[in-house]
């Protein structure tokens, strides 16, 4: 079996030994074995890597945009030289299925690096009004923590990001997945980059990511994970007004009108719903289909579930992997025992692997709106089918929820169109147009504040700054 040690944290340019000798244990979830560690950090590691970042930030905030572009260039060559062995690690220390793993653990964060090395080289843009020239300015030191669901995306969407705006970083990748974040500070020991931009410090949210969230030095805190978590972090942060970025939990609508393409939007939909072991935070939990066609859909989604090949993520032929943690599995199962909603498919009795955190692609039809499992997030492979006789009712539906983070329509262009602009979230797929990791990405309501990717991820890190002449 593979085992990964890692002792060290990231500070400034060097992998450097943690103040304590506690270890946090890294499990494989399908063999529920525990294959590595990592350093439990501690509030004094975050204050050596805040010191490195603070040291660097005029240093890198004022190297000019073409050579900063060119860091990120380098950066992007040593993690993508690096895409494979990113896949087998996020498929051990997560479970995702390998060929997932591939396109979407490893390649979706490359993608979004090569984006950010070329923005970095952009001249932030300046403009007039009035007596007023307005610049953009690098906001600071950025203390980010990322949760395990696409811990390599998730960091890279913070990182990538926040150096290409001038600023500087301390990261807290999730205790659940930190091994895949050592191959990104690989490559910046690789790329050479200058001491200080990047630091990385791994261990739990209470010790860790407190540490940085409450950090009098840290001037942006950008936070992926759990809405509670969330709320904890905007306190810390509320004490010395830092800026926040927040992207927090869903509970998508994938909107299935009279006109739409049924086959499609269904099967699309219930690949949406399971993708990653319904591990993701845009999944489209609840899937809503007009009246005309519901028993027709019910009956399609059960199948399409059914087919699911559960199992061994290394396996090419698993499309689903465990879950998480051994937590994770109980939290899911929890949902599905409390749930009163008709039984479709899966459920705690479809058989699974007897290793391994699994919970069989699970489907409840007629479920009540208002109901537990169409209104929390579960983060599991368990999906709520609701019908509705009208686009009013389904745009009520979807809109039902504290949560507005993405969702999906299918029916005639024009009309779909309609309905999308309609709810209150902040991404919306049309007729299965597909996911832009470019476009800005974030939530409405307790799905988060600001927004992640491209342009607008990027402004998330700047400061504005008004001239007047
Ligand atoms: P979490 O919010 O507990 O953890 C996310 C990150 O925050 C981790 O790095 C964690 O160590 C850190 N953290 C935890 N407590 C902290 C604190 N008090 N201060 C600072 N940092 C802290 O989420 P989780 O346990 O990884 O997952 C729990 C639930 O969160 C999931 O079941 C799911 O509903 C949701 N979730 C959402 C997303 C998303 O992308 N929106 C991702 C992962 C999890």
């Amino acid at each position: 079996m593979t085992s990964v040690f890692r002792d060290e944290h990231w500070i400034g340019g060097a992998f450097v030994p943690p103040e304590s000798a506690e270890r946090i244990g890294v499990e494989n979830p399908y063999t529920e074995e525990v294959f590595g560690h990592v350093p439990a950090g501690t509030a004094e590691d975050v204050n050596l890597a805040v010191s490195a970042a603070r040291a660097a930030f005029d240093g890198w905030a004022a190297t000019p945009p073409a050579e900063r572009g060119a860091a990120l260039g380098r950066l992007h060559r040593a993690l993508a030289a690096r895409a494979d062995e990113i896949a087998r690690i996020v498929g051990l220390e997560l479970g995702t299925p390998l060929k997932i793993a591939k396109a979407v653990q490893a390649g979706l964060p490359l993608t979004v690096l090569a984006g950010y090395a070329e923005l970095a080289a952009q001249p932030p843009a300046e403009e007039t009004i009035g007596n007023s020239l307005v610049v953009h300015e690098p906001a600071g030191v950025v203390g980010a923590i990322t949760p395990w669901n696409y811990p390599l995306h998730q960091v890279v969407a913070k990182v990538g990001a926040a150096l290409a705006a001038g600023c500087t970083v301390v990261l807290k990748p999730s205790e659940l997945t930190p091994l895949t974040a050592y191959l990104l500070a690989d490559a910046f020991a690789e790329a050479q980059l200058p001491p200080g931009v990047f630091n990385m410090v791994t261990g739990t949210g209470p010790a860790v990511g407190a540490a940085i969230a409450g950090h009098p030095d840290v001037d942006v805190v950008s936070f992926t994970g759990s809405t509670v978590t969330g709320r904890a972090i905007s306190r810390a942060a509320a004490d010395r007004i830092a800026k926040v970025s927040l992207e927090l939990g869903g509970k998508s609508a994938n909107v299935i009108l009279e006109d739409a393409d049924l086959i499609k939007a269904v099967k699309v939909g219930v690949g949406n719903a399971f993708l990653n072991s319904g591990q993701t935070c845009t999944a489209w939990t609840r899937m809503l289909v007009h009246r005309s066609h519901y028993d027709e859909a019910v009956e399609l989604a059960a199948k399409t579930a059914a087919a699911y090949t559960v199992g061994d993520p290394f396996d090419p032929a698993t499309r689903l992997g465990p879950l998480a943690s051994a937590a994770q599995r109980e939290r899911v199962r929890g949902f599905i025992e409390r749930a009163t909603a008709r039984l479709v498919a899966g459920g705690l009795d479809a058989p699974v692997p007897s290793t391994g955190h699994f919970v069989a692609p699970t489907i409840f039809a007629d479920v009540d709106p208002d109901s537990e499992i169409a209104q929390e997030e579960i983060f599991g492979p368990v999906l709520s089918i609701i019908p509705f006789g009208s686009d009013d009712e389904a745009v009520a539906i979807a809109n039902n929820s504290k949560y507005g983070l993405a969702g999906a329509v299918w029916g005639s262009d024009e009309r779909a169109l309609a309905v999308a602009r309609r709810l209150r979230t902040g991404a919306v797929d049309v007729n299965g147009g597909s996911f832009n990791p470019f476009a800005p990405f974030g939530g409405y309501k307790q799905s988060g504040v600001g927004r992640e990717l491209g342009a607008y991820g990027l402004a998330e890190f700047q400061q504005v700054k008004a001239i007047q002449r």
